[in-house]
């Protein structure tokens, strides 16, 4: 069977890496989060006081960020977590997954993603990954500007508040003391979700935008087993066309 590229871009908190993510399994294909990158190189940056705040506005010590960048020090990877089925997120060796979901990282990683220098390293890399195809990757640009040829492009959106929801639930479910479920805020969330959304849509370099070839799949209204099985219809019918 041909191999393909399967490019899965759209809104935060949409499910696209639950949907990317189950794709990929069904059929033996690899899978890249390419959030968990950009998220990767913000706690990076947050750990070493690269970002700071003033009045709310993220202020970013780009000469810094981009010397360690530069410099090679800023190193990520993923490994297969079999008790979850899915890539646990490293940096610099470390395993990073539960520390990037954090809000603090959310917060911050649509000005650390808009920057040039951080686009080129990560794109350069996800261009790697993808080399011998067999790929389902997903993101914000992987249809427009990571794999702009891709076989399969798919575009997934839901209302803000939808997305917010699920966002809260999730990190709920995850949540382990009464503390941590306390500090949650839907308000607060939906105020990221909403964020997030602006500065990836409005950024200069490789904007978050529906590829012209994309299928797209609003999912407000959806199940995740509903949206499983429309995606690998989706995949199978492609792969039999390009046969
Ligand atoms: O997918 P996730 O919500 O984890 O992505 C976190 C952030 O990383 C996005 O809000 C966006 O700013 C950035 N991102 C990006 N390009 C990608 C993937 C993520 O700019 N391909």
């Amino acid at each position: 069977m041909k191999k393909i590229i399967i490019a899965i871009d759209g809104h935060s908190s949409c499910g696209k890496s639950t949907m990317a993510k189950d794709l990929a399994k069904e059929i033996g294909y690899v899978y890249v989060d390419t959030g968990a990158m950009y998220r990767a190189v913000t706690l990076y940056a947050l750990r070493n006081g690269y970002i700071s705040h003033n009045d709310g506005v993220a202020l970013i010590d780009e000469s810094a960020l981009q010397a360690d960048i530069n410099a090679s020090k800023i190193s990520i990877s993923f490994k297969f977590n079999p008790e979850t089925g899915r890539p646990d997120t490293y940096l610099n060796g470390e395993k990073v997954e539960t520390e990037i979901r954090q809000m603090e990282v959310s917060s911050n990683v649509s000005p650390i993603a808009a920057l040039p220098f951080v686009r080129t390293l990560l794109t350069q890399q996800q261009q790697e990954m993808g080399k011998e195809k067999g790929i389902v990757m997903d993101g914000r640009d992987i249809g427009t500007a990571v794999f702009p040829n891709a076989e399969l492009k798919i575009f997934v959106t839901a209302s803000s508040k939808v997305r917010a929801q699920r966002r809260y639930d999730e990190l709920m479910g995850k949540a382990k003391t009464q503390e941590e479920k306390d500090a949650l805020n839907y308000d607060e969330i939906l105020k990221n979700v909403e964020e997030r959304d602006y500065i990836d849509s409005h950024r200069e370099t490789a904007p978050l935008k529906q590829a012209e070839d994309a299928v797209v799949l609003d999912n407000s209204n959806m199940t995740i087993a509903e949206q499983k099985e429309w995606l690998l219809k989706l995949t199978q019918d492609r792969v039999s066309a390009l046969a």
